[in-house]
């Protein structure tokens, strides 16, 4: 679908450089390719601009290497500048969780893939880190919303908060806290409700449950097809809610994954885990490297 980016610069650059090192000209040459490469994997243009700008600075007047062409020596100045940006501090699947029970709180629209990433999340803590793990819906609005965590739990051996009807999603994390302490477990996660789009009852209820249930990680579930719009559900959740890092989803679909670098340059969080299938045990923890290879094409 997309002409590879290696491919494109070798086109334009190759014939251009002549002498040992890169010029201004050629690097400007070859960052326009460049930025239409970001744009078409989705990245947003401010970010684009911004990355451009930076990596330009960076590779005028570096010596061409013998063994690599001009147009892949570019590729590559670009590439480490991506895994650099994308890079969060630390392990990105390193939950906080110690002091048990450990709230995680789980944000994020409608559709985003919440549900879905709460489970496989639950199920990565137990088989992976011998956690014993609570998982409660606060979506009172969605009754399958709740019945839907519950389905999921049976299916990866997660315990469940029992339903209870009528209850309201802050009442839900206090019987879910209390649950966690009573019963030993390690963990609780608390799926939030998720709407269309963000209104101001949404994330007044979140921050509310967020208040009683004081999350040592807040993760943003955010599917990693919308591109720009993401950046805006991320800045907006964070703003009103403050996360502690993103979960991207449908990394398996056919994006090219600009959201994620759009996300990090804009709200400075770091990107956890990607989704990447429907399946519970498709979820990865969040590797640079390949999102920056994707998003070169
Ligand atoms: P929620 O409304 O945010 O809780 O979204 P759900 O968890 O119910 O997910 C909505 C749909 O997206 C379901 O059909 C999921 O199976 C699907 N889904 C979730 N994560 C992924 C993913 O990483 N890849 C794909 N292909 N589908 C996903």
């Amino acid at each position: 679908m997309f002409e590879n980016l290696s491919d494109r610069l070798s086109g334009v650059l190759d014939r251009l450089t002549k002498q040992g090192a890169l010029s201004e000209d050629d690097v400007k040459t070859a960052l326009r390719e460049v930025r239409v490469a970001l744009l078409e994997a989705d990245v947003s243009l401010p970010v684009a601009r911004a990355f451009i700008k930076k990596v330009q600075d960076q590779a005028t007047g570096q010596a061409v290497t013998k063994s690599v062409t001009p147009g892949q020596q570019v590729v590559k100045i670009v590439h480490d500048a991506l895994v650099e940006t994308l890079s969060g501090e630390g392990d990105p699947g390193a939950l906080k969780i110690d002091n048990p029970p450990a709230p995680i709180l789980m944000v994020g629209l409608q559709g985003s893939g919440k549900t879905t990433t709460t489970a496989k999340l639950a199920k990565r803590l137990k088989e992976k880190e011998g956690k014993r793990v609570l998982m409660a819906s606060l979506d009172v609005n969605r009754p399958a919303a709740m019945e839907q965590l519950e389905i999921l739990g049976k299916q990866i051996g997660v315990d469940t908060l029992p339903i209870v009807k009528g209850e309201d999603p802050v009442a839900i994390a206090k019987r879910a806290k209390t649950q966690a302490s009573l019963g030993g477990y390690d963990v609780y996660m608390l799926d939030t409700a998720g709407r269309l789009h963000i209104d101001q009852e949404l994330i007044q209820q979140a921050a509310d449950v967020r208040d009683v249930a004081n999350p040592r990680e807040t993760l943003l579930v955010v599917d990693g097809l919308t591109g720009q719009d993401a950046v805006n559900v991320a800045e907006e959740f964070d703003d009103k809610i403050g996360v502690t890092g993103v979960v991207l989803t449908r990394m398996d679909g056919d994006g090219r994954g600009g959201a994620a670098l759009s996300m990090r340059a804009v709200t400075g969080k770091p990107i956890r885990f990607v989704g990447l299938g429907e399946k519970m045990d498709a979820i990865e923890t969040f590797e640079p490297e390949r999102i920056a290879g994707r998003i070169l094409g």
